[in-house]
């Protein structure tokens, strides 16, 4: 067995449900509030431990910051763990991420040896977790890193749950390679919660199965209101509308202050890049993201923004080429490339050599189109601060892309669409069933470079039907990907699996 750190546990600040009435009307709260107090009756005594590989980066550590609060917040006893891994362990797992998403990935195998090197690591972890658990409770595992633990815990007693938060909505070879790995492992499992009934293997019987799409949360730091003046404050405090390059981008980004952003700060003491952190206290901006640029942003001319993590699947690459062939040589859009510190998502192997292709793509740009595009990475020491940045850089886009090359479900296009932004996206997974007729643009081919190109610029030059989509968009994702409609199903699953 490797000798791994034990798991980690992430404390979470609680919410009051509450806070979402005035958003989802006196309705949908009430119904809320009634499965909350079913819920608890269900759970008494018990303790929901949900377990995944990171605290953050990603959309599981992004939902699980929010969700766990809000459970917590309705006296649900709800504990969150993050397992500790060695790089052979988090290679064979990014390889079944991607071939769940029907990619191959690094061409290496599935066979035994991986299989042997993951069920060590999760033999250690089991060993850590195990004791903690009692039978009465519930354990919630999160993607492929995770499913080896279910049988381990199922030995305490405790009912199981496998959540994969990741698919692919036809089969191939790859995402057989992917199944007939984790199969073995997932045997007696109580129970599977996916994204789409698309990403269900049909050896998985349905009963069993909950269908359960993600959801944003409005007033977390990422999504909160923010006026045009604050965005911009935050935007010059990280120092993205900088011309020069600044930082370190394959590694952690430096920062004008390395402490706590809490506190007497630069935003303190100049009432500057102010915004609300997830406990309700005031925030400041006050380390600097590492930016890749050549010339100041323009901050009056249109920006088109990708966030995503350094991810060969987000085709980062992609997306600046199509907006230097296309773009760039007409109008004065701009494009802003956005993901995390490369060195501080624990379970993406691929980040770095993904950040490096995209920075030397940039450098071999004629000059006139690198001076249109910039590559932003951001400190993920303070995820509030971080999150303020995304929301910074949403807001102040003008288009949203997510140009994926296959996608579970995409919590950055719903996290543009809620801040009204028109989006270009992949017409791929859970994509699809975000960008709805009327609220922004598919991609039906995302290697469609020219495509891509030309709907950003017949966008970019049409700015009532710019405001018009994203005014369909917000809507769309207030009605359907609320944290409140997540709640719900989670709630009612839980009850399912105590009545059983
Ligand atoms: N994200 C972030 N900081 C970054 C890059 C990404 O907070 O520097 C967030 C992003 O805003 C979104 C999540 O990470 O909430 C990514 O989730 P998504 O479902 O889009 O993709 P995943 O990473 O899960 O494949």
């Amino acid at each position: 067995m490797p000798s791994l750190p034990p798991p980690r546990e992430v404390d979470v600040p609680v919410l009051e449900l509450a806070r979402l009435q005035p958003l989802i009307g006196e309705k949908r709260y009430t119904d809320l509030v009634g499965e909350a107090a079913r819920t608890r009756v269900a759970l008494r005594g018990c303790t929901v431990w949900n377990v995944n590989s990171t605290a953050t980066g990603g959309g599981v550590a992004e939902m699980l910051q929010v969700l766990v609060g809000y459970i917590l917040g309705v006296g649900v006893g709800v504990r969150w763990l993050v397992i500790a891994g060695d790089p052979e362990f988090f290679a064979v797992t990014k390889r079944i991420h991607n071939r769940l998403h029907g990619v191959p990935g690094d061409q290496g195998s599935l066979g035994d040896a991986e299989n042997a090197a993951y069920e060590s690591v999760q033999a250690a972890n089991a060993e850590a977790i195990a004791p903690q658990i009692r039978p009465a409770d519930v354990v919630l595992l999160h993607d492929p890193q995770t499913a080896g633990l279910v049988s381990p815990l199922k030995a305490t007693g405790a009912a199981v749950l496998w959540r994969c938060h990741v698919g692919c909505d036809a089969v191939n070879q790859w995402t057989d390679d992917a199944w007939e790995f984790l199969r073995p492992h997932l045997t007696g499992c109580d129970g599977f919660v996916f994204t789409r009934r698309e990403y269900v293997p049909d050896w998985i019987p349905m009963d069993r199965v909950s269908i359960v799409p993600p959801s944003i949360d409005p007033f977390s730091p990422k999504n909160q209101d923010l006026s045009a003046g604050d965005g911009i404050r935050i935007l010059a405090a990280m120092g993205v509308l900088d011309g020069t390059p600044t930082g370190t981008p394959t590694g952690t980004p430096t920062g004008a202050s390395t402490g706590a952003s809490t506190g007497a700060s630069t935003g303190a003491s100049t009432g500057a890049s102010t915004f609300t952190r997830r406990d309700g206290s005031a925030g400041y901006v006050s380390r600097r993201a590492s930016v890749v640029a050549e010339g100041p942003l323009d901050a009056a001319a249109p920006l088109v923004v990708q966030v995503s993590r350094w991810d060969h699947l987000k085709d980062m690459a992609g997306v600046m080429a199509g907006f230097a062939a296309c773009v760039a040589g007409t109008g004065d859009a701009q494009l802003a490339l956005v993901g995390p510190a490369v060195d501080k998502v624990s379970d993406d192997p691929e980040g770095l050599e993904v950040l490096e292709q995209c920075i030397e793509a940039w450098g071999h740009l004629p000059s006139e189109q690198r001076r249109r595009i910039r590559l932003v990475v951001l400190p993920m020491d303070d995820l509030d601060e971080n999150a303020a940045m995304v929301n910074a850089l949403q807001r102040h886009a003008t288009v949203i892309v997510q140009k994926s090359l296959a996608e579970g479900f995409g919590l950055t296009v719903a996290e543009g669409m809620w801040k009204a932004k028109a989006v270009v996206a992949s017409a791929v997974g859970g994509i699809v069933d975000q960008v709805v007729p009327g609220t922004g643009v598919l991609l039906e081919d995302p290697g469609d470079l020219d495509a891509f190109g030309d709907a950003l610029v017949a966008l970019l030059d049409r700015p009532e039907e710019v405001a018009r989509l994203g005014e369909n968009a917000r809507r769309h994702v207030q009605e359907s990907f609320v944290g409140d409609k997540h709640l719900m199903q989670y709630g009612a699953l839980m009850e399912r699996l105590k009545a059983r």
